[in-house]
Formats: C-alpha cells, structure tokens, sequence
C-alpha cells in the first residue's frame, strides 16, 4: 500500500481541526483539534487507534498549531515523513459568487477569498491562516479550498435573491449563499447511493441539525432555522425595535442574534439541545417552548421545500441533533407527517443515535425518512484527492 496520505483542514479564529487519511481508500488515519490558539493554555488533542491525548500549552498563532500536529504525527510514527501528506483540502465557509466546485488553492484563490472577507468576516482570515501555516510546513502538498457555498451555487435567482433593491444585491453581493454545503453535499450523494437506487433526479430534504443549522432542498438550498445560538429568520424591524428599545448598536444587536438566541436564548437554560432536551422532560416552560420553536421552524422548511420540489422523495436527518435524538426527529415529524403522509418507524427512530445510519421510515411510508451520518472532513479529503490526481 502507498504511503501517500491526505489531509482535511477546518481553521476557524482560535481551533484548528484536523484529520488525516491514506490517500487509497480514504481510510481515516487520525484526526484532532487545536483549540484556543492565541492563548498561553492552548490546547492540541490527537486521537490515534482509538486514544485521544491531550496537551495544554501555549499555542500562540496557526503556525505553532501545524507544527504541533506535524511534530506529533512523525514522533509517534504516524507518519514517516511530513511530505508523505501530498494534499491538504481546507475547508472555507465562504466562496461568494467566485466558486462553484473546489479550487486549487492558488494566488488567485486566496485573492479572491481575502475579497470575500467583508461577506464572512469571522472566518475567511482564519482560513487563510490555516492555509499559510500548511503550506509553509509542507509546501509541496497540493492545497485545495473546499467551500461550503459552492454546492448551492445552482440556486436559481428567485431562490437566492433577497428582495431588497437589486441594485443593492448586485453591488455588494447581497443574496443568500446557502450553509453546510459539503455536508449537504455528502448526505445527497450518500442518500441517492443507498436509498433511491443510484436515481439523481429525485427530490431530497437533508436537514443538518448541529450547533449551527440548515435544511437543504437537493437544488434549492436556504437558510434560516433556529439554531444553537442564533434566532435564524427573523423580521427584520425585530433588529430595529430591539437596537431602539435597548439603545444598542447594530453591531451590538447582531451580537444578541448571533450569540445569545436561539436555543440558548429562548430557554435561558444552554444552547445544547441535550440539557434543553432534559429541561423539556422536567418541564420546564421555556425548554419546552423553545424545542416547539426549532421543530415549528424546521418542519415549516420541510413543508416550503416539499412545495419547491413539487414533492419529496427522502428526507434526510443529519449533525450532532439530526445524528442524535430521536426526541428532536419526532417532534419535528410529528409537525410534517400529516401533511406528507409519513409513517415513521418509532423504534427504529429510537435506536438511531450515535453515528448509526438508519432508514427511520416504515415500508409503507410515501416519503423515506433517514438518518445518515455527515462527513464534511471525507468530502474535503476526497476532492483534495481528486486534485492531487488532476481530476478535480
Ligand atoms: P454539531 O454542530 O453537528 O457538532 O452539533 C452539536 C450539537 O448537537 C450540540 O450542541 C447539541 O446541541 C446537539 N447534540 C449532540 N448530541 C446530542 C444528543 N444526544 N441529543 C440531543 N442533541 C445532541
């Protein structure tokens, strides 16, 4: 077997994931975290054959990061050589107008990434970070961006446009990009493979329920549910009202949209569905209003998509709440199945947790309800295997 190895990157301001796999099979080697970048008590964690190690010490910028994890790789006989990573495909939230597939991450990639930094300020420099750091330990590793908009950019203008003026959509680029692409991307191909017979043609919901959310119609991609800590689709006078009352900047209300809804801000309790979850079943009243609230808005994007796909065929359940809790899939079907003549299977639904595929839906079902596992990290490494091979 070749020792050629791959590696997925997703730099984010202060962490570092990593994970590395063969280049034949895409078998996963390892994989890890460098967290709190920036600070004197950083943290790098390797998990390697099943055992994770931990370090605390000061990790100051993205370069110490690399180094940490190419030190830790060759002393541990991970890997024989640094060069024996011959491609690295990073991933990056935000590729705009620019990039309908993965790019090379040339001179003109990284231009027009640095361009799109005022539509995603938090993480394009962060991902240009992460990339200068690789690519100065292994500079001769092909490097490819993976962005998550670019399989929404088939989006047609009535599903991407605001309706703001368009000349304001025109000169700043202001429209809906989409989130979650490569995941998306990966249960779509995923889904079509085990559950429709290899059809492409047939109508898809994938919900990525995690910390961060977004249902997906298989060609007509949106934003917008309640999320961990952020309201999602709000009214826009809600901003106005709030920045009025409380005598707060727009950026400052932005803050509260983003960083104190939610989950987190309707129950007043954690943005972690899995304490608002027990919450609920004590019952708590505004646990229970904000589970009503997620699976209300969830189920409403289910039901504008299954319009906008004149039908669905298979609905797809994905991410850390997706993945994980049967709870959060009931109390969304329980919202849609009337109107799509679901029947799920409640034991199967009960018994999909914890990295399990699983098709939750009864035989006689019309629509075929899933839960697959997303693997954003095997997406990024396989087309960074593609460009190393010069298919991409
Ligand atoms: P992700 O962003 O996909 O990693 O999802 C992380 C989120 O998934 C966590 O913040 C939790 O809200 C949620 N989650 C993870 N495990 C469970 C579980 N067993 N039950 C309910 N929610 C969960």
């Amino acid at each position: 077997m070749s020792d050629k190895l791959v590696m997925a990157v997703n730099a984010g301001s202060s962490s570092l994931k990593y994970k590395l796999y063969r280049l034949e099979g895409l078998e996963v080697v390892c994989g890890g975290l460098v967290d709190r970048i920036g600070h004197e008590d950083g943290i790098f964690k390797l998990t390697y054959n099943g055992e994770t190690t931990k370090e605390v010490l000061p990790i100051m910028d993205h370069h110490k990061g690399v180094e940490l994890i190419l030190n830790a790789l060759t002393s541990k006989g991970i890997v024989k050589d640094k060069n024996d990573i011959v491609a690295i495909g990073h991933r990056v939230v935000q590729g705009g107008k620019y990039f309908s597939k993965s790019a090379l991450f040339d001179a003109d990639t990284e231009k027009k990434i640095a361009d799109l930094t005022p539509l995603d300020p938090l993480h394009a420099p962060a991902h240009l970070m992460g990339f200068h750091a690789f690519k100065e330990a292994v500079p001769e590793a092909v490097a490819v961006a993976v962005f998550d908009t670019a399989y929404h950019q088939t989006m047609e203008e009535e599903d991407y446009l605001f309706p703001i003026p368009y000349e304001l959509s025109e000169k700043y680029d202001c429209r809906r990009y989409g989130a979650h692409g490569t995941s998306h991307r990966y249960l779509a191909e995923k889904a079509i493979a085990a559950y429709l017979g290899g059809h492409k043609g047939t109508r898809i919901i994938t919900c990525h329920l995690g910390s961060g959310s977004s249902l997906a119609a298989i060609r007509t991609p949106l934003g917008g549910v309640m999320m961990g800590t952020r309201s999602g689709d709000l009214d826009p006078s809600v901003s106005y009202y709030l920045s009025e009352q409380m005598g707060l900047s727009s950026a400052e209300v932005y803050d509260l949209l983003n960083k104190k809804s939610g989950f987190l801000g309707v129950s007043g309790l954690s943005n972690d569905t899995r304490d608002v979850e027990e919450g609920y079943f004590k019952g708590d009243r505004r646990c229970i209003t904000a589970s009503n609230l997620f699976a209300r808005r969830v189920a409403d994007y289910i039901g504008q998509y299954f319009v906008r796909l004149g039908g669905v065929d298979l609905i797809v359940f994905s991410a850390g709440i997706g993945e994980n809790s049967p709870f959060y899939r009931k109390l969304v079907l329980d919202r849609v199945k009337e109107a799509l003549g679901i029947v799920i299977d409640e034991k199967k639904n009960e018994k999909a947790f914890g990295g399990k595929e699983e098709l939750i839906s009864a035989p006689d079902s019309p629509v075929k309800v899933a839960v697959i596992p997303t693997d954003e990290e095997k997406m990024i490494a396989s087309d960074a295997v593609k460009a190393y091979e010069g298919k991409l």
